[in-house]
């Protein structure tokens, strides 16, 4: 076998690593959607995309620097728009909502 071909086989495993690990980046963004504020267990603990839109008369214990990335119960990475959530398995939450079972990260 010539280097070159060597290389070039190199290149190929590479471009397919890379095109695999888009693809299953893209697998997991499309299972992963978005929680719904219309969705019973969301509305049920008054969940909301955007916190400043919370009913703060309904839930005085809102503060307005409480919201999903710093909250307990957010599994997104720092600096993500929307993650994971531990009251909503498989669907994501926006970094900028709330709910009323905000707890602080520790
Ligand atoms: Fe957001 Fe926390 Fe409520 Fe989940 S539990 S929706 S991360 S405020």
């Amino acid at each position: 076998m010539s280097v070159r071909s060597h290389s070039n086989r190199r290149v190929f495993m590479m471009q397919l690593a890379t095109a695999t690990g888009a693809a299953l980046l893209v697998q997991e963004a499309a299972a992963q959607a978005m929680v719904s504020e219309s969705d019973p267990q969301a509305a049920g603990v008054g969940y909301k995309a955007d916190a400043s839109k919370v009913d703060k008369a309904k839930f005085p214990k809102f503060a307005a620097s409480q919201n999903c990335a710093n909250c307990a119960l957010y599994q997104g990475k720092a600096g993500s728009a929307a993650g994971g959530c531990g009251l909503f398995p498989g669907k994501q939450v926006a970094a900028k909502g709330w709910c009323s079972a905000w707890a602080k990260k520790a």
